[in-house]
C-alpha cells in the first residue's frame, strides 16, 4: 500500500544482487578451499533510508554496515526492535564524543585506531555493562588522509588496547588505497592479525571481495553491489 512501482522494482533489484553476491561468496569461499560461511556478508546500507534496506532484511540478511553514528541512529532503533538478531557494524571513523552513542547502538565497532578511542570505549562499556565487539583498523597503505593505525604500530596499539585499557579486540579491518591492487594489502592485514593473534579480519568491498576471500576475509563489507550506486 502507497508504495509506488518504482520503489517496488528498486527494492527487487538490491534483493537479487543480494542473491548474486551471496552466490558469489560461496564461490570464492569453495574456490580458496574454505568453509561454506565463513566469510560473512556485512551490508553496507550508508545513504540508504529504513525503507529501502527492509526489503534486504526480509530477504533474510541480518549482518549490516553503516560508517556514521548519527545516520545509524536515525535508522536503526526501530529495525533492530524488529528484527533482534541484526547485527549493526560501525565501519566508519568514531569520534571520541560519539563513544557512547556507538557503544549504545553498534554491536560490532570495526574502526578503533587510536588511544583516546580506546579509552573512551573503556570508559562507556563499563558505564552501560554492554560490549560491541572491536576490530583495529589498519591503515595498510599509509594513506595520510585515511584513518586506521600504522601497520608497524598495530601489534602494539592491539596488545596496550587488551593490557591497558581491558578491552577485548576481535578482529583486524583495512581499506586498501583506492588505486592499488588491494591483495598485497590483504595479505598484509592478515599477516598482523596472526601476529597480533586476532581471529577476525574484515576486508573487501564490492569491487574486491572475491580477492578479500582468497586473502583470509572473514567478513567482507559489502554496499554498492547490493544497493546500487549511492
Ligand atoms: C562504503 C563502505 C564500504 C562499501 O563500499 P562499496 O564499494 O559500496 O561496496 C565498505 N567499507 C567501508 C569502510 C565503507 O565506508
Amino acid at each position: 500500500m502507497g508504495i509506488s512501482v518504482s520503489e517496488n522494482s528498486k527494492a527487487d533489484d538490491s534483493v537479487t544482487r543480494l542473491a548474486e553476491v551471496k552466490s558469489r561468496i560461496g564461490a570464492a569461499e569453495r574456490e580458496a578451499g574454505r568453509a561454506a560461511g565463513s566469510a560473512r556478508l556485512v551490508a553496507v546500507s550508508k545513504t540508504f533510508n529504513a525503507d529501502e534496506v527492509l526489503p534486504v532484511i526480509e530477504a533474510s540478511q541480518r549482518l549490516f554496515g553503516e560508517n556514521r553514528v548519527q545516520e545509524a541512529q536515525a535508522k536503526w532503533p526501530g529495525l533492530k526492535t524488529d528484527f533482534p538478531d541484526i547485527e549493526l557494524h560501525l565501519i566508519g571513523p568514531l569520534q571520541s564524543n560519539k563513544a557512547k552513542e556507538a557503544v549504545a547502538l553498534f554491536d560490532v565497532i570495526e574502526t578503533v585506531d587510536r588511544e583516546k578511542i580506546a579509552v573512551e570505549l573503556a570508559k562507556e562499556i563499563a558505564r552501560q555493562g554492554r560490549s560491541p565487539k572491536l576490530y583495529v583498523q589498519v591503515n595498510t597503505g599509509s594513506e595520510p588522509q585515511k584513518a586506521g593505525i600504522e601497520p608497524q604500530a598495530a601489534i602494539a596499539f592491539v596488545q596496550r588496547c587488551r593490557d591497558v585499557h581491558g578491552l577485548k579486540i576481535d578482529g583486524l579491518m583495512c581499506i586498501p588505497p583506492a588505486d592499488e591492487n588491494p591483495g598485497p594489502h590483504f595479505a598484509l592485514l592478515a599477516k598482523i592479525a596472526r601476529e597480533a593473534n586476532v581471529d577476525l579480519l574484515s576486508m573487501g568491498m564490492s569491487a574486491d571481495y572475491g580477492v578479500a576471500i582468497a586473502f583470509g576475509a572473514t567478513s567482507v563489507r559489502v554496499g554498492s553491489a547490493i544497493f546500487g550506486s549511492r
